[in-house]
């Protein structure tokens, strides 16, 4: 199994932080408040694009950080939320938590989307604390927190294009001048056959898979297993990319090397000779390559494209993978009857995640008392410690948690220090 795979960084937007603040009106000394709300921070969300084919996008760009929602104003204006941050990905992406491996969605069919790191809700603005004992609340949220983590992403890896050709004509050289990337062959599952595979991208951006075929139809019909993975590279492969050795340097008629090969794609039974084909001319820096390509045009009866390239010396690659790359957006796929892979591939799947209300207490060294937990540092992050009331709420939240009964359950006697992130006060029973 060859796998793409690629460790970036997601980050949902903050939510707004929540407005302080009161009505000024002419005559009325002290209004009511009439702080707003702050926005929402936007998703991160992933979204198939079935245009795309590797992850090659994600070599280049690993951070992706969504906007944090508006701040709420004065006048009771909420601040606006932000827009969801959309990364397009390739079908068959699957997204992966770094830490703790659990996947988190399975992305499959064009347009399917997914939140990958979630925005923060927006803090309350003081209006929303108004109550008839306190109707002017002095006291507001900041926006949470976005959610934050390292992902990483696997695509297996299926051939585009097939590479086809006799022995020695230059389909190994080409293909190690043309792919920049070597994907990596996951530890699991590989029989003995390893097909040559390598990642291509265009100079216009576009990427895709080359594969060496013959290797893998080789491979197969010597009945070394690589059973449905086999069919599905086969599948896959849209255009076929026939590679002659113009030069004849080893002695034989490249039109009969052309026919031949083609004899054998059908001899497969694969659908192998329906598929777009496109013939490269190789080695065209030998002395008779020029002479033997006229010749090879005249005994060619269509109108082929054909492109006299040098794997050498590299002459001719950037047009034959311009050429390959529109070849492949406008050539579907050539179905084979096989076995449907019984695991539903089209489920997106979210791991339930772990109890964010738990919180844990540790001792350190000086005998302080240490706080942690998601929800207790969110509470933190949201809270305003510039405003009194705004602490005094922060401590009967914590007390709702149950924070107080479980640090007198560890000891904690009256005076002693607890902590929390870079916040540090005394229990007081
Ligand atoms: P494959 O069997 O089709 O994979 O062929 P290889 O890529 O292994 O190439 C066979 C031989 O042809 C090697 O010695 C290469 O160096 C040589 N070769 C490949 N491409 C070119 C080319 O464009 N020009 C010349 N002169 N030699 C080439
Ligand atoms: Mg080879």
């Amino acid at each position: 199994m060859f796998v793409d795979q690629v460790k970036i960084y997601v980050k949902g937007g903050d939510g707004g932080n929540g407005m302080v603040a009161f009505r000024r009106e002419k005559y009325v000394p002290n209004g009511g408040p009439a702080g707003g709300d702050g926005g929402k921070g936007a998703n991160v969300v992933f979204e198939v694009n079935e245009g795309l084919r590797t992850l090659m996008d994600f070599r280049y760009k690993r951070h992706f950080k969504a906007e944090r929602g508006e701040h709420g104003m004065s006048k009771g204006m909420h601040g606006r939320g932000s827009q969801d941050m959309i990364v397009k990905v390739p079908p068959g992406t699957v997204v992966i938590d770094a830490e703790t491996k659990e996947v988190i969605a399975d992305l499959v069919e064009h347009g399917q989307q997914a939140i990958i790191a979630k925005g923060g809700r927006g803090g309350r603005g003081n209006t929303r604390f108004a109550t008839p004992q306190n109707p002017a609340p002095e006291i507001a949220e900041n926006g949470e927190p976005g959610q934050e983590r390292d992902v990483i992403l696997e695509l297996k890896l299926l051939a585009d294009v097939g590479l086809v050709g006799f022995p020695s004509v230059g389909k190994s050289t080409l293909l190690s001048v043309v792919s920049s990337a070597k994907p990596k062959i996951a530890e699991y599952h590989f029989t003995t056959i390893v097909p040559n595979l390598g990642m291509v991208e265009t100079e216009d951006g576009r990427s895709f898979v080359m594969a060496d075929l013959p290797g893998l139809i080789e491979g197969a019909s010597e009945g070394v297993g690589l059973g449905h993975q086999f069919l599905r590279h086969i599948e896959r492969t849209r255009v076929i990319v026939h590679v002659i050795d113009m030069a004849a340097t080893e002695g034989r008629d490249p039109f009969e090397d052309y026919l031949t090969i083609n004899k054998e794609l059908k001899e497969y039974n694969l659908r192998l000779t329906e598929r777009p084909q496109i013939i490269v001319a190789n080695k065209m820096d030998m002395p008779d390559a020029e002479e033997n390509l006229e010749l090879f045009k005249e005994q060619l009866e269509e109108d082929h494209p054909i492109f006299p390239i040098s794997a050498l010396t590299r002459k001719g690659l950037r047009d034959l993978l311009f050429a390959v790359a529109d070849k492949i957006e406008e050539t579907p796929e050539f179905p084979l009857e096989h076995e449907e892979e019984t695991t539903g591939v089209h489920r997106v799947l979210y791991k339930h995640e772990a109890d964010p209300d738990a919180f844990t207490i540790t001792r350190d060294p000086d005998g302080s008392f240490v706080l942690s937990g998601e929800k207790l540092e969110r509470l933190f992050r949201m809270t305003d410690f510039s405003r009194e009331e705004s602490v005094r709420r922060f401590a009967r939240q914590l007390r709702g948690f149950g924070v107080d009964d479980a640090l007198r359950q560890r000891g904690a006697k009256d005076g002693d220090i607890v902590k929390l992130l870079d916040f540090e006060f005394e229990f007081i029973e």
